[in-house]
């Protein structure tokens, strides 16, 4: 069945988002977005509708933003990126709704309470120590309102088991439940409580896509506003594969000591070639560098000098234990100071969870 699991975290490929699923191709129609080096680096790669809600914020109208995180792992970079452009909608004055999808971990992930518990305080102050103000919207899917149950309850009955099957595969009980919730979460906030009718946009990755397609097909069918997407491209793994939670040296998590971070960098696959006489000659090749990667979603602000180090390492004119060595600095000094901001923020998060987390079992 030609569908995506967005349970799999499978890697994805692009071409068919494009010619299978209708997502297209996110182009930057508008100089204020160059300014975010996600949209001008083509991380954000693909969108639905995405212009409609630009055209609404610049017009003055309400919009808003939703996205929301399932705690099933360590805070990692990946995360970073989603918050990373929460903030900058944050900056732009655009209010953000941030859903903690505590019931997705407990019904699809099977995960006990006290785990979800630990792992939504690291997610909020790992969230709020990247500059996501606790003040926004933020809950808990185990925690709203009465009109987002009754909502998502409602959802249910505007969809046959085959076309939830159409656009999920197949689908065991809890994922039919956590579908319907999730299509609440992206269109709740359009209730006459909440902000009545506008136009949402839901930044997510590629693999999230099913549930905007269900929430997009019940937007039409209830005559709400279709929510608009964007699509980031998934970091892949430091081994060049797929990030998995169960393979920790895959992945940099946010809490990582910085002595791990350093040898998890050390060994990180790179585009380098096999000796350095090899590299000067042909030179190294950034597009399959993990290292370059870092570099390019993170830890380099200017574009100028992200060009410049590509160019140098296609020429051979740098290799990769010093662009290593340079990376380490960068995200050495980096964590230190994100994680002491964390420690700030955990009180915070734990109130949050003590105030709102409780489960019958
Ligand atoms: S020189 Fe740097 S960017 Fe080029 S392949 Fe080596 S680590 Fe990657």
């Amino acid at each position: 069945m030609n569908t995506i699991d967005p349970w799999s975290s499978s890697i994805i490929d692009y071409n068919k988002l494009f010619k299978d699923f209708g997502i297209k191709k996110m182009e930057i129609k508008d100089d204020k977005l160059r300014e975010n080096r996600l949209f001008s680096r083509g991380i954000i790669f693909g969108h639905r509708d995405f212009y409609k809600w630009w055209d609404d914020f610049k017009s003055g109208n309400t919009v808003s933003i939703l996205t929301g995180m399932m705690p099933s792992g360590p805070f990692h970079l990946g995360h970073k990126m989603v918050i990373d452009q929460l903030v900058w909608y944050q900056k732009l004055g655009i209010p953000i709704t941030f859903a903690i999808a505590d019931i997705e971990a407990r019904t699809v992930r099977k995960m006990g309470p006290e785990r979800v518990k630990e792992i939504t305080v690291s997610y909020l102050s790992n969230a709020f120590a990247l500059g996501l103000d606790p003040g926004q919207d933020i809950y808990l899917q185990s925690n709203r309102s009465n009109s987002y149950y009754k909502f998502a309850d409602l959802l249910s009955s505007k969809m046959t088991f085959s076309e939830i099957e159409a656009i999920y595969g197949e689908l065991s009980p809890g994922k039919v439940i956590s579908a319907f919730v999730q299509a609440s979460d992206i269109l709740h906030k359009q209730l006459p409580e909440y902000m009545g009718k506008h136009r949402v946009l839901v930044p997510v990755g590629p693999d999230q896509d099913p549930h905007i397609r269900l929430a997009r097909d019940l937007a039409d069918r209830i005559g709400f506003v279709k929510p608009s997407s964007t699509y980031h491209i998934f970091a892949r793994g430091l081994d060049g594969e797929k990030m998995s939670s169960s393979k920790p040296n895959s992945y940099i998590s946010l809490d990582e000591p910085v002595d791990v971070m350093k040898k998890k960098v050390s060994n990180a696959l790179t585009g380098g070639r096999n000796t350095l006489e090899e590299q000067k000659e042909l030179g190294g090749q950034p597009e399959k560098c993990i290292i370059f990667e870092l570099y390019k979603y993170h830890f380099e602000e200017s574009d100028e000098k992200l060009e410049e180090r590509k160019r140098m390492c296609k020429a051979g004119e740098i290799m990769c234990g010093e662009c290593k060595k340079e990376l380490i600095k960068r995200m050495s000094s980096w964590l230190r100071t994100h994680q002491s901001n964390v420690k700030k923020f955990k009180g915070k998060a734990e109130k949050f969870v003590d105030d709102n987390m409780e489960y019958p079992f």
